[in-house]
């Protein structure tokens, strides 16, 4: 039975941004024990089998029979710039050449160009050049005239690539794009409102990207929304821990409704939006300080929606104190945030049709006086809102 390319790999390079370079040493190390834990993490939730993990001059190197499986699994796991499925050899030129054409032989079909490229740390008797040299002259010798081969360093069919380290090397020639960003867990956690929408998703993958946990929290407003707009949000924050393994995966799940109710019946409706929003931020407040997080993520970006003008981002932003509110959407276009929820998987959940907040009034105010949402305000008792809400607090499990 013949192999395919698929069966010759025996393990996985991993490469992490040039951001954890900067960092001093005992950062890094932090980071890079962060970085191997989620990594065990995902491997072992996938159920994906390995050997060990070995860290070798600002790489990690995974050995595993299913490096393709590995591969595919660790590109999304944030801290990693990018992977390779590869073929573990000694650093000898003998055993690169011996590797690089057992790739190479699955690899190259008839009439395709190839380039050889190498990186190399340590003390060896050659250089990055003569392996390329030597390598890329077997591969001509071997295969050259039988499939019609030809050399292009620039844009080849099949690029082989060979990294040295120390007496150790690897032969590849995929390299998958990671995640990038940091470690999660590298940073503290925050409380990202998630409404199932496109924009609250990809705001919170961004921190998390950036190594924050986050802790989803859905305010359900029904009777101005119904259960269709709740099963989003629970179905979005799944795709989210996806992106998380080895996190908590419970969202919090606040009754708005009636605070909604008491909103519409004293304040003026041209305040509806942003008198919700701020007992939002309110509960969320309560809600990070429970949970021990340092911050409130949101998907707001500036003039994305009528409560969203950079006066009523002001507005909103003042009705809470103690923590930040959080908005990595803040410059971004519409289609710059839908091109990120395509590809970290949210977008086709969060334009699955739910029902939309009938409380949203015909004309919302777009330059919102501060001091007159305060007095709109005074008709509500925040305090008891606010405790109301926390009490009606659920934490689903998923
Ligand atoms: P999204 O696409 O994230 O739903 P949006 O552009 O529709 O946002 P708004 O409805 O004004 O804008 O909401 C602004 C932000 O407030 C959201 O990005 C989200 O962070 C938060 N938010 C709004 N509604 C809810 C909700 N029901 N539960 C939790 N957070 C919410
Ligand atoms: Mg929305």
């Amino acid at each position: 039975m013949e192999t395919s390319v698929k069966d010759v790999f025996d393990s996985v390079i991993i490469r992490f941004g040039g951001e954890l370079w900067i960092k001093k040493t005992w950062t890094r190390r932090l980071y890079e024990r962060r970085l191997v834990r989620n990594i065990k993490n995902v491997l072992k939730h996938y159920e994906v089998a390995y050997s060990e993990i070995v860290r070798r001059h600002g790489r990690l190197f995974l050995r595993t029979n299913s490096a393709v499986e590995a591969a595919r699994r660790l590109a999304r796991i944030f801290g990693i710039s990018s992977v390779s499925p590869s073929l573990e050899t000694s650093s000898k030129l003998e055993d690169i050449i011996d590797r690089s054409m057992l790739l190479a032989g699955h690899l190259l079909k008839e009439r395709n160009s190839f380039a050889v490229k190498c990186r190399r740390v340590g003390d060896q008797s050659y250089s990055s050049a003569d392996v390329c040299r030597v390598v890329g002259q077997r591969i001509l010798d071997d295969f050259g005239e039988k499939l019609g081969l030809e050399v292009d360093l620039d844009r080849p069919d099949v690029r082989l690539g060979v990294e040295v380290r120390n007496d150790a090397a690897f032969v590849y020639s995929d390299v998958i794009d990671g995640a990038g960003g940091m470690p999660l867990g590298t940073q503290p956690r925050v409380v990202g409102l998630l409404s199932g929408g496109i924009d609250s998703a990809v705001a919170c993958w961004l921190v998390m990207k950036r190594g924050c946990p986050v802790v989803p929290v859905y305010f359900d407003n029904v009777p101005f929304t119904d259960e269709t707009t709740t099963e989003r949000a629970l179905n979005v924050a799944e795709v989210l821990f996806d992106w998380a393994v080895g996190f908590p995966r419970r969202v919090y799940v606040v009754q708005h409704g009636e605070n909604l109710k008491k909103i519409i019946e004293n304040c003026s409706r041209k305040f509806t939006c942003l008198l919700c929003k701020r007992m939002m931020y309110r509960i969320a407040e309560r809600l990070t300080d429970m949970i021990g997080a340092e911050g409130i993520v949101t998907g707001e970006a500036i003039g994305e929606q009528a409560s969203q003008t950079i006066t009523n981002l002001r507005v909103l932003s003042n009705a809470v104190q103690k923590y930040p509110i959080h908005r990595p959407l803040l410059g971004f276009d519409k289609a710059e945030t839908e091109t990120i929820a395509r590809k970290i998987g949210t977008y086709k959940i969060s334009s699955r049709k739910a029902r939309g907040c009938t409380a949203v009034p015909s004309k919302p105010a777009t330059m919102a006086k501060l001091e007159e949402v305060m007095e709109a305000e005074e008709k509500l008792n925040i305090k008891e809102m606010i405790e109301s809400a926390i009490k009606s607090l659920k934490a689903v499990k998923m």
